[in-house]
């Protein structure tokens, strides 16, 4: 045996799943158990000074979500990862231990749609806020961060265009400004962007999408690089200071680089519960054992689809990153190497009308408000996710009401192609 790291590939089966102790079982075993029997009440006691590492009550940790959890890390490079109930749980559990009253996030625009209605409304009732800025615009950021800033946050590849963020930078300014920069690597996986290895220190993603990859659970999880100083400034109190919602435990000097995972169990979970549930956690560890095969053959197709769709006389644009058109080409060698993804937006010639015609006549795409799914997807943003703004704002959140939104799948990159050629042939009749 040698040290050398073991490649993606395997970490992906083997991560945080070794046979089963009590009985050898191969495959994880869905522990399906809310409590953990103590060995005396010593043992309980170590257990809940975090003195010694063990199972207490499912809210807090489960042996099989422990595993999913010991695979994210793996896979994301990180230090510590916890599970959460959903993408949208995950985001709450990253801001959680670094936010207060008065405190804000600086975020990009280019967000998935639920994520700027949860940072521009819903945080609004913990006193939180954010401050929505284009992040391509890298004086706009760092003139947007101010005293009260906790976080700055963006997606390694955005939504719903596909345009890839200049990671290294917002790190850079993030540092700056002495605070952790948050990426969500949902659209990416870890196999197409590592955000860790480009300055990240918390990354987040929704495994409800490629990390699961068929459509049949929701989940998050939140992975902490390990390495920012939580204790170097007073910005951060919950990590640098005794914790009152923990006995006075000092989760950064105690802990190092596991205060921010065990800080997120200890008191996150334990006190906001949006837990991953075993069940759950099994279909996605049976998802992510495919990630790479299936990330290669989604990006595959994307660029294939993106390269018909732009020759196609009745297609207007096409966003897709992979593309040499793309502005954004140039950072795929820095930012996601391996590819752009599979999911972008394109423009019809006909407006509103033939995109709602399109999505009418579709087949092999399913018209659902969901990405990430070995089946190709298909959105008209305008009519949908992004019916309550006005049209002005459609267009800036790159939603406009000509624009349509796919998620490429794994199918058959030809049968993909004929689907939107007879459906495109329909809507421009
Ligand atoms: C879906 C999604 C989320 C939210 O995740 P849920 O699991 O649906 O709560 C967050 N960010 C991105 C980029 C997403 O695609």
């Amino acid at each position: 045996m040698t040290d050398k790291p073991q490649g993606f590939d395997t970490l992906q089966i083997h991560a945080g799943a070794n046979p089963d102790p009590a009985t050898g079982a191969r495959q994880t075993p869905i522990y399906q158990s809310t409590a953990y029997v103590f060995r005396d009440a010593e043992h309980a006691a170590a257990l809940f000074n975090l003195q010694e590492i063990g199972y207490i009550y499912s809210r807090l940790t489960n042996p099989t979500v422990s595993a999913l959890a010991e695979r994210i890390n793996a896979l994301e490079g990180g230090a510590g990862t916890i599970c959460c109930s959903s993408g949208h749980a995950a985001q709450i559990m990253a801001l959680f231990p670094l936010m207060g009253p008065g405190r804000n996030i600086v975020a990009s625009t280019r967000l998935y749609g639920g994520t700027v209605t949860q940072f521009s409304q819903t945080i609004k009732r913990f006193g939180w806020s954010a401050k929505f800025v284009d992040t391509d615009d890298l004086d706009a950021v760092r003139a947007a961060c101010d005293d009260d800033t906790r976080a700055i946050f963006c997606e390694s590849i955005a939504n719903p265009g596909g345009y890839i963020t200049d990671i290294p930078a917002l790190a850079d300014i993030a540092n700056g400004a002495g605070v952790p920069l948050i990426v969500d690597n949902t659209s990416a996986s870890a196999y197409l962007c590592r955000p860790i290895e480009l300055g990240a220190t918390l990354v987040v993603n929704s495994t409800t999408k490629y990390l699961t990859g068929n459509g049949t659970v929701t989940g998050g999880s939140v992975t902490d690089s390990g390495k920012f100083d939580w204790t170097a400034s007073d910005k951060f109190p919950s990590l640098s200071e005794p914790e009152p919602a923990y006995h006075g435990l000092a989760f950064g000097p105690a802990l190092g680089p596991m205060a921010f995972t065990f800080h997120s169990i200890a008191v996150g979970l334990r006190d906001l519960g949006m837990t991953m549930n075993p069940q759950g956690a099994h279909y996605t560890l049976m998802g992510i054992e495919t990630l790479s095969l299936r990330m290669e053959k989604h990006v595959a197709n994307a660029e294939k689809v993106a390269e018909w769709l732009e020759k196609d006389s009745r297609v207007e644009f096409v966003t897709y990153a992979g593309l040499k058109s793309s502005p954004y080409h140039a950072r795929m060698s820095k930012i996601c190497p391996k590819g752009a993804g599979a999911i972008f937006t394109f423009g019809l010639k006909g407006g509103y009308d033939a995109c709602v015609k399109l999505i009418d006549n579709v087949k092999l795409f399913s018209h659902v408000a969901n990405l990430g799914d070995t089946r190709s997807l298909i959105i008209h943003s305008a009519s949908t996710t992004h019916r309550q703004l006005n049209e002005a704002q459609q267009v800036a959140a790159g939603a406009a009401p000509n624009v349509v939104r796919v998620s490429i799948g794994t199918e058959d990159a030809d049968d993909i192609i004929a689907d939107l050629d007879q459906a495109l042939a329909k809507a421009t009749a």
